[in-house]
């Protein structure tokens, strides 16, 4: 390896900690990275100078994990000045050994220590424990983590059930490393994941669903995820996923539950939000399946839509997953099943895409095509998906109405129409003209719609029918 192949920024830095008399080495996923020829998407270094001694040394530093000896320098180049993508984040830790978990959670205190090869020890793959001294061109790899990077393979350093026991989120790295590298689990690392399956356990749901998404992240997902089933590992994140294993379904799929969500996934496009609801999308099939009528080998589930809705809802928020995310992976499990024919009319199309929210539209085509080809029939996705797809852009270039936001009338104006103040009686008068444009997407201006006002009003539902007790509508 040489210094050349290392960001100018982290070389700038590591010569500032040597001049001031500390090692400075490269470390990590970024020598790793290097070594395969590929560009580091972050770069670590470890050093002998204290966490205090780094703030100094740098103007810009972010105090990101002092207790475990982690400063962010924010460094800028030596070479250039203008900056164009702004600083360059390289994280600096101090020497350190392994901590003691005794939660399994996260390590409770560091040790520091005083040389790069103690550090090493406490690294959990050898690929990953290699470093790199930009200031002697000197590579260290004290456990043959060249070699295993040549034989594509992932090894523990050290004994793997012992490392494991200190960190249960190890296990999911190295399945995790499986997917994203391509790489195999070296047998006695592998066998180690199915006994310290207890400590996984009590990992922080946060560090599970980083890794998660990571490999999720992968071209194919399901290296990873059929690593999980196999060890014992599914069943501490995504136990419901495990229920699929050899359930089979009915004569358009050549898989079972399990089987065709790991093939919906490999099949969707790399984000994040569309890999989710490609993996969770029939997560409710095994409980809602029935053998079908006439043909007990094959199976239907009914409802597993809106049952997969509510128990993805449940998972992500047990993962930790943001709102924003959850939610839009929640509509994609509960719109995934829907039925387009010819028939339909254009109101019909309005409404379905709605109920879906047209920014959502995206990725539930995506998913759906997916899906189709997960079946394993080898179907085209577009012979059932081009006809729908076409309507669905001829009504947003038509900028036609699709929430109440987009009618030509608003609350004020329903209120000086009938003369009446505020009320939940405006909002139904606008969700009933909504339902009206759906229909008729011409009467969506201003003065026809302020025309429909008074007639809207008086036809509402709850107008009709007031609750017992309430006596009425207001005189
Ligand atoms: P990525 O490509 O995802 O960044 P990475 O290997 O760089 O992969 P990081 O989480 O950035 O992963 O960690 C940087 C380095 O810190 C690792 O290469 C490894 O040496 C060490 N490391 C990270 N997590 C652990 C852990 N749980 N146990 C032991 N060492 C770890
Ligand atoms: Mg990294």
């Amino acid at each position: 390896m040489k210094r050349e192949h290392i960001a100018q920024e982290v070389r700038d830095v590591c010569a500032t900690l040597e001049e001031a008399g500390h090692e400075a080495w490269v470390v990590g996923g970024c020598v790793r990275d290097l070594l395969m020829g590929t560009r580091p998407k972050d770069w670590d270094l470890a050093t002998s100078a204290a966490p205090e001694m780094v703030q100094r040394l740098f103007r810009r530093t972010v105090p990101t994990g002092l207790k475990h000896g982690t400063v962010t320098v924010l460094a800028r180049s030596s070479r250039r000045r203008d900056e164009p993508d702004g600083p360059l984040a390289v994280e600096v830790t101090t020497f350190r050994g392994e901590g003691s978990y005794s939660d399994g959670r996260r390590p409770d205190s560091v040790a520091f220590v005083k040389t790069i090869q103690e550090d090493l020890a406490r690294r959990d793959f050898t690929m990953n424990a290699v470093a790199f001294r930009p200031a002697q061109q000197r590579l260290v790899d004290p456990f043959g983590g060249q070699e295993d990077l040549a034989r594509r393979r992932i090894r523990a350093v050290g004994a793997a059930i012992e490392r494991f026991r200190e960190d249960g989120l190890r296990p999911v790295r190295a399945v995790r490393f499986a997917a994203t590298l391509e790489f195999e689990v070296e047998p006695s690392t592998l066998s180690a994941i199915g006994e310290t399956l207890d400590v996984a356990r009590r990992v922080s749901a946060e560090r599970l669903r980083d890794e998660l998404l990571k490999l999720l992240a992968a071209r194919r997902p399901s290296i990873a995820l059929r690593l999980m089933q196999q060890t014992g590992l599914l069943d501490v994140l995504l136990p419901e996923l495990v229920e699929g294993v050899g359930l089979t379904q009915n004569r358009s799929h050549a898989h079972d539950v399990f089987e065709h969500s790991l093939a919906c996934v490999d099949a969707a496009p790399n984000e994040p939000v569309v890999r989710l609801g490609a993996l969770l999308h029939d997560v409710a099939k095994p409980r809602c399946a029935a053998p079908k009528e006439g043909s007990p080998s094959e199976h239907t589930f009914y409802r597993h839509d809106a049952v997969g809705a509510e128990l993805s809802d449940r998972i992500l928020r047990r993962l930790r997953l943001s709102n924003q995310e959850r939610e839009r992976v929640v509509g994609l499990v509960g719109h995934h099943m829907f039925w387009y024919e010819p028939a339909w009319t254009d109101a019909t199309v309005r409404r379905f895409l709605r109920r879906v929210g047209p920014d959502n539209v995206a990725d539930l085509f995506a998913l759906r095509a997916a899906d189709i080809v997960a079946r394993g029939r080898g179907e085209d996705p577009e012979v059932e998906l081009a006809e729908l797809r076409r309507r669905i852009d001829g009504i947003v270039a038509a900028s036609q109405a699709l929430s109440v936001g987009d009618l030509a009338i608003n609350g004020a104006d329903v209120m000086r129409a009938l003369g009446c103040r505020p009320g939940p009686m405006v909002g139904q008068v606008l969700q009933a003209l909504l339902e009206r444009v759906l229909e008729e997407p011409e009467l969506n201006e201003r003065e026809r719609l302020l025309a429909l006002v008074p007639t809207t009003a008086e036809q509402l539902p709850s107008r009709g029918a007031p609750p017992r007790g309430a006596g009425g509508p207001p005189p």
